[in-house]
């Protein structure tokens, strides 16, 4: 059962193992942003493979593209993000819980209005949308000091200053930045959908793609996240792995039950258990959206999304139309059948897949963990710490170890790394009581160890020990390439 004590063994196992980071941690480390080190880096770039490769290469009616992180202002202008993203927001000291201002008003308003108060109720709510209009937090958090509005967790008053809140983070482009304009402002990307809904057309021109089709990406994008306390799972610099795909208005309700489907498929594809995966659909949509909803993965700190899939009509190429003043149409030139002729001009409705790639690291990490007791041949036990990542995703998929650093086995060794390294990550290590390396391999979720002794230099077999089942075989040296090869593919 996971747990939030199994939670912090995995943050020290990820650090302890090379897997992740506080960002710059010598000087005490920056809030919610991370550095993977050399078996995180690996195994975040295998996760991104996998997701490239399942869009780009399994279906030849998705193409990717990499865009910028920077994108003119106007962008999220369009998409809703500069208005929709920022609001007024104010934390409980105690309880830590941050509330946005007008759902906090509101709630005590209700609480008077059932003690039958409703005139000092309204009187409450007239008053801080008055506040509000005004931007005047300072009247405002006066008057929740005044009437002892409280947080609902710690049943506090003790309240921060008020501020407004936009989860984008902005920053000065060009040289010209002492004038504290506007003009020269320009946000890092809150998501990376944006750059594939402004390609759209040169997209489908230049890669001559016909309607359905998708757009794949994967790349960085920043929100300051207002509670970021959960290590990887909700940081203010993460990495989206998305996917767009237009189809034709009528038919995004049969495409967004075939992405649902198939994005599930995707994570089971992994050898991950069906039983901690579960649809969440959305009640609540935004106004523009017409089917949404989560698939949510079993954490140790609960069921969370991991991959949002979302039927977004046509909202955001519409709007992109109406704020560049440039068509975003496709022309179809199939047969409607209901009228025979051909579908003609329209703005295509867009099913959008969208997983964070920092998030799925933390699903492979968690549902890899283990702690195995074992029973040695003496009756006492131990402890081995394991992490049985999908092969196909392990940071090194072999690790050569031959038994002693002695002439002959060091040789050997280093053919076998030769022969096997441009086809996948090997690890080599001479040093050390055999033992201990293969625990070190547990750790880091080494699928495959050959163990190369004095006997492989008489008949070329090695010892091929298998991470999960810890059993050990003797094959010929020139069968473990294959069965690597085999097991990653
Ligand atoms: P949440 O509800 O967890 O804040 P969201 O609904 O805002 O997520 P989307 O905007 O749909 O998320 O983004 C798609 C995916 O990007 C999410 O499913 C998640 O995997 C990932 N993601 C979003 N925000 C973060 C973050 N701050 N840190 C890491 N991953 C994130």
């Amino acid at each position: 059962m996971a747990t939030e004590n199994n939670f912090q063994a995995i943050i020290a196992h990820a650090k302890e193992y090379g897997f992740v980071f506080q960002s710059s941690e010598i000087y005490d480390g920056l809030s919610a942003v991370y550095d993977y080190g050399p078996w995180g880096s690996e195994l975040k770039k295998n996760i991104r493979d996998f997701w490239w490769k399942s869009m780009t290469q399994m279906n030849e009616n998705i193409v990717g593209i990499d865009a910028a992180i920077f994108m003119h202002p106007t962008t999220w202008k369009a998409s809703g993000h500069v208005d929709n993203f920022s609001d007024p927001m104010i934390d409980n000291k105690d309880s830590k819980k941050r509330y946005r201002v007008d759902h906090l008003v509101e709630a005590f308003a209700d609480i008077l209005k059932g003690k039958g108060k409703a005139d000092e109720a309204d009187g409450l709510i007239a008053s801080m949308e008055k506040f509000l209009a005004a931007d005047d937090f300072v009247g405002l958090k006066k008057m929740i000091d005044e009437n002892k509005i409280s947080c609902s967790v710690s049943g506090t008053c003790n309240w921060t200053e008020i501020r407004q809140f936009n989860l984008m983070f902005k920053t000065e482009f060009g040289a010209v930045a002492a004038d504290n304009s506007d003009d020269n402002m320009v946000y890092l990307r809150p998501e990376t959908a944006q750059g594939i809904f402004v390609n759209f057309l040169n997209v489908q021109k230049t890669a001559r793609m016909k309607v359905p089709f998708g757009i794949a990406q994967t790349g960085k994008a920043f929100r300051n996240e207002i509670v970021a306390r959960q290590f990887i799972f909700r940081m203010r610099e993460f990495e989206q792995m998305e996917m767009q795909f237009f189809v034709r208005p009528g038919t995004e309700g049969e495409w967004y039950k075939t992405w649902k489907e198939e994005r599930l498929k995707w994570h089971l594809s992994l050898g991950l258990p069906a039983e901690k995966y579960r649809y969440h659909d959305h009640i609540k949509l935004a106004h523009y959206a017409k089917e949404a909803c989560d698939i949510e993965f079993e954490f140790p700190i609960g069921f969370k999304e991991v991959e949002g899939i979302h039927s977004r009509s046509d909202f955001d190429l519409k709007q992109h139309q109406e704020y560049s003043k440039k068509k975003q149409q496709y022309f179809d030139a199939d047969i409607d059948p209901a009228t025979g002729k051909p579908y003609g001009n329209y703005i295509p409705y867009v099913i959008e897949t969208s997983i964070g790639l920092d998030r799925m690291f933390l699903l492979i990490l968690s549902n890899s963990y283990q702690e195995q007791t074992l029973t040695k041949e003496d009756g006492s036990t131990d402890i081995r710490t394991v992490l049985n990542i999908p092969a196909k995703l392990a940071p090194n998929k072999l690790a050569i170890l031959p038994l002693m650093k002695k002439e002959g086995l060091t040789e050997i060794g280093k053919k076998l790394l030769d022969e096997c390294k441009s086809s996948f990550k090997c690890f080599y290590e001479d040093k050390d009581a055999i033992g201990k390396r293969y625990r070190r391999q547990d750790a880091i979720g080494t699928p495959f160890c050959v163990t190369i002794d004095f006997q492989t230099q008489e008949d070329n077999t090695v010892t091929i020990r298998y991470r999960d089942s810890m059993t050990q075989e003797r094959i010929p040296m020139s069968e473990v390439k294959n069965l690597v090869l085999n097991a990653i593919n």
